[in-house]
Parts: structure tokens; sequence; C-alpha cells
């Protein structure tokens, strides 16, 4: 089994926000025009008092050029490439540059850098997200030398290329793919909001490009921010031939989307969620599983960026709905006692107008009880600033009696208000919090500790979630968190080994105990 992600992993997890970087370069960037105001005619009162009064002439006169040539500089380093160009005028520009660097013995970087929303289901659409895509430009400009050029590619990309004075490697583009990330993670406070980007970005150098060319490079940097974008926001990847190979795999599983989903080799898979004193049953999380001829059984994360590129992400939520409620169908028909079944919603699922009327009416459809079935959406979904699709979408599952889960808690930064709000039924803590529990600085397990007694104050369920350990799944039970769901449990698995699984741990029946002869138990 293929378990490594298509394609591989990130040169380069999420970068810190970075405020205070960020200040320490804008003090490090040099003279301002002002500087110069006070520091010329201070040297000129100095030469004077030395006894060279035509030195300080020269100064006094030095003063207006000096000031308006670096105030011209200042304006150049902080102009704003206003607006995206075409491909065609990238690659113009590059070719350009890679001439200058042939003349002066140094190399061309080229560096795209993929601009989303920093919180899932934030709208980044109309003439402000443009306005917003300027100021990132701006930024990004200001971030780099002279020599170097930004530009907006498309709506969502800028194309960043850098002039180095040596051989363009590796360290240099992760140097500088850092202070680009750095300069677009600062929030934009625009039109009465505040934006918040997340950069994935691709590299490419003239030595690493399939050909040494305005071209070449592009193709090259795209094909790494293609490979990039596979991972979670802020991952950096540089263009190899191998990562072609990878990037075109993603395109080919894009390709045969619609044929898995059509001869149902995309299926759901089930995770037991327990009570976590007890180990009672509470219900399963349906995940997707996509078992390829070639390449074994694939994970979301290998597969689910290939049907988003083929339009099938709805397509693939009903699959995994329709199973979910057939699933709770033999549960029920086994004497399972499953009382419930989570769903997962892709954000391009919760963009479809109509999707609360379809799952309502698939529920229906299958004579199940609304209140079995749980949505989970991520946390994020819930901040200000979401799309107005997404929550009347939410607020209508809701109305039609499903409940409603936070996935990934604590990783979003939802406050009180908006969970209350939104009448969220179950929380369920993000494995990073449990993987934490324990750790010598204790910030995992006071987070834990926050968020239980925030539950608990406002009447919601929680369940932690990527429980690995025993040692993990008694502390939470300690700590008072209510449901359990991890490995520790089980590892997900196909409808048919649910029943199995649940057999095997059952407690023995109390009518079998009953049998037993009193005296001989
Ligand atoms: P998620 O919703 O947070 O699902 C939980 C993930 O954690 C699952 O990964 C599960 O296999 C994994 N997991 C469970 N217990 C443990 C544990 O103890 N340790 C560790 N390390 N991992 C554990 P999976 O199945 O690979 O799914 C990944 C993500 O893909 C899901 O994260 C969910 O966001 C998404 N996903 C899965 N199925 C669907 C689907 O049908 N539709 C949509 N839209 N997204 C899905
Ligand atoms: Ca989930
Ligand atoms: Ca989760």
């Amino acid at each position: 089994m293929a378990d490594a992600p298509l394609p591989g992993p990130p040169l380069r997890p999420r970068p810190a926000r970075g405020g205070l970087r960020r200040r320490l370069r804008a003090r490090a960037s040099g003279l301002a025009p002002s500087d110069l105001v006070v520091a010329l005619p201070v040297l000129s009162a100095a030469a004077w008092l030395a006894g060279l009064p035509e030195v300080g002439v020269a100064i006094v006169l030095a003063l207006p050029v000096a000031v308006l040539g670096l105030s011209a500089l200042h304006r150049r380093r902080g102009r704003a490439p206003k607006g995206p160009v075409t491909r065609a005028a990238v690659t113009r520009a590059a070719d350009g540059m890679i001439a200058r660097a042939d003349a002066a013995g140094g190399g061309l970087l080229m560096l795209l850098a993929g601009i989303d929303a920093a919180f899932a289901g934030e709208d980044w659409t109309g003439a402000d997200a443009d306005r917003a895509m300027d100021v990132l430009a701006t930024r990004a400009r200001a971030a780099l030398r002279d020599a170097d050029a930004v530009f907006r590619l498309g709506d969502r990309t800028l194309a960043v290329l850098v002039q180095a004075s040596r051989r363009a490697d590796l360290d240099l583009g992760l140097a500088v793919a850092d202070r680009l990330q750095a300069a677009l993670a600062e929030p934009v406070p625009l039109a009465g909001r505040v934006w918040r980007a997340d950069a994935h970005v691709g590299l490419c150098s003239d030595v690493m490009a399939p050909e040494r060319s305005g071209a070449g490079l592009l193709g090259g940097a795209a094909c790494a921010l293609d490979a990039a974008r596979v991972h979670e926001a802020g991952a950096v990847r540089a263009f190899t031939p191998e990562l072609r190979i990878d990037v075109e795999t993603g395109h080919r599983l894009t390709r045969q989307v619609p044929d898995a989903l059509a001869e149902e080799r995309i299926v759901a898979w089930f995770q037991p969620q327990v009570e976590a004193g007890s180990g009672r049953l509470r219900g399963f999380e349906a995940l997707a599983r996509w078992d390829h001829p070639d390449l074994g059984l694939l994970a979301p994360r290998q597969f689910l960026p290939a049907v988003a590129a083929a339009g099938q992400d709805v397509a693939l939520g009903e699959r995994v709905l329709r199973a979910a409620l057939a699933a709770l169908a033999a549960w029920d028909g086994a004497g399972l006692g499953a009382p419930r079944v989570g769903v997962n919603f892709s954000l391009e699922e919760l963009r479809d107008p109509r999707l609360a009327e379809r799952v309502a009416w698939e529920v229906d459809r299958a004579g199940v009880d609304p209140d079995r079935v749980s949505v989970e959406i991520l946390e994020t979904v819930t901040l200000e600033g979401a799309e107005e699709t997404i929550l009347r979408n939410v607020r209508a599952l809701k109305a039609a009696g499903l409940r409603l889960d936070l996935d990934d808690f604590g990783t979003g930064a939802a406050s009180i208000a908006h969970i209350a709000r939104f009448g969220v039924h179950r929380i369920k803590i993000d494995r990073s919090f449990v993987a934490g529990l324990g750790a010598p600085d204790g910030e995992a397990d006071r987070m834990i500790a926050a968020i239980l007694r925030l539950a608990a104050e406002l009447g919601i369920e929680t369940l932690a979630e990527g429980v690995e350990t025993d040692a993990q799944a008694a502390r939470l039970a300690e700590m008072g968190c209510a449901q359990l769901q991890g490995f520790a449990v089980a590892r997900p698995m196909p409808l048919a080994d649910t029943l199995a699984w649940a057999r095997r741990r059952a407690p023995p029946a109390p009518d079998l105990a009953r049998l037993v002869p009193a005296g001989r138990a």
C-alpha cells in the first residue's frame, strides 16, 4: 500500500506567523529619506566646526539630490504591481533576468506563491479580495531586493523572480520562500474586515528547471506549487524531475476519479467512537478510502485533491453519505447498538446551495432519524467572514434535525460566541492536543482542560481524536472528556469488519451470565 502522500512530503511545514521577524527586517532595511534630512545638516555643521566650510557647503548642496534619490528608491521598493499579468509577461521577464544572470555570473530563482484564505470558508472573492491581493503583492515586493520582480499571476498567485548573485540553490530558495511567507502572513485590514492569507510556495531555479528558459522556470515552479498544494498551508516544494512524475500521477488520479466513483472503488470505511469511561459504542465516523488497482489503498489526503480537481466533491460526499446511512441500517440489523454515524463535508460541498436539501432528502429516503447523523465541519467554518452559502447550509442541516460536530477543534481559533451561536452538539478535540498530552511544558494538558471546561459550560459534548495509547485514553477519561476516537480503540475499517470488531469486544451478554448456575460462576 502506498502510504506516502502523492506527491511526497513538504519541504517545510507552515511557517510561524512572522510578526517579529518582519519588524526586525523592516528595521534592517536601510535609510529612509527622513533619516537624511536629519543626518546631512548635522554632518555639514560638523564640517564647518572642523574648519572645512567647503565640505559643509558640498553636503548642504547634496541634500536635495540625496533626499530625492532615496525617495525614488523607496517608492520603487514599495511599488505595488497592480492587477494580474499573463504567463507570457512573466516568461518574458524571466528570460530577460536569465540573460542578466548570465552576464553577471549569477542565477535566477522563480517562486510561485498560491494564496488561500488562512481560515477555511473565509470569503476571498470580489473586488475587495482583489485589492487585498494587491496589498500582498506590495508586501512581497517590499520584502525583496530592487533587482527582483513580483507579479500577480491569475487571481490568487504571486510570481516572484529573484536575481541571485551566486548559484540559485535550494538553500537560497528556502530562505526566500521563508521571507515571502512571513511577509504574506501579516493580516491585511481592508474594507471593514481583516484578510488573512496562507501561501503554498513552489520554487524552481535556473539550475533545477527542466529547461533553462523563462518558460522552463515557470513550468517547474508551477509543477512545484501543484505539489505543495497537496499539503497543508505553508508547505514549500522545489521542482525536481521526480516531482513532475508525482504531479503527473496526481493528474492521472484526477482523470481516474469519475470511473473510480462509478465502479465503487472509492468507498467509506468506519472508525468507532466510544464512551471514555465505559468503552460503550457511541457511533462511527465514515472516512473515504480509494482501493486503487495500481497504487493500493489510498487515504483521503492522497486522493481528495484529485477528487476536488475532478470537480467530484459532491459526488464523493453523496457516496459516503449513502454508505453511512446504509451502515446504520446494517448495524441496526445486526443488533450492534451504534447510535450515530458522522460524515465529513468538504468546503466545496458546503458551498453547494442545495446541499442541505439533498442531505435531508437522502436521510429521509433511507428512513433514518436525522438525529443519528452528525455533520462534521471544520471549526474554522464557523468563523467571522465565512461565506454566506456555507452558513446557510449549516443552519439548514441543523434545522433538518442533523447534529453538528466541530472537527479538528482547537486549531482554528473559533470564539465561544460563535460556537454557541452555531448550536454545535459536539466538539472533536484535534489530535495534535492529544498527541501533546503529558509533555513537559504541560501546554496540551492545559489546552484540553480549558476546552473541556468551555464545553461543559456551554453544554456541548466532547470527543478526543487521535487517541493512540491506553495511557492517553485513561488521562482523557480522568480529565472528563466524554468520548474517544483513535487507534487505541480501533483503526478505520470496512463495514463488514465493524460487525466482527463489535462482536469481539462486546461484554458477555447478561442472558448468558444468568445461564451459569449460582456458585459455579
Ligand atoms: P478527520 O475528519 O480529522 O478524520 C480523522 C483522521 O484521523 C482519519 O484520517 C483517521 O484515520 C485518522 N486517525 C484516526 N485515529 C487516529 C489515531 O489514533 N492516530 C492518527 N495519527 N490518526 C488517526 P483519514 O481517514 O486519513 O482522513 C483524513 C481526513 O480526510 C479526515 O480528517 C477528513 O478531513 C478527510 N476525509 C475523510 N473522509 C472524507 C470524506 O468522505 N469526505 C470529505 N470531504 N473528507 C473526508
Ligand atoms: Ca472528521
Ligand atoms: Ca478531525
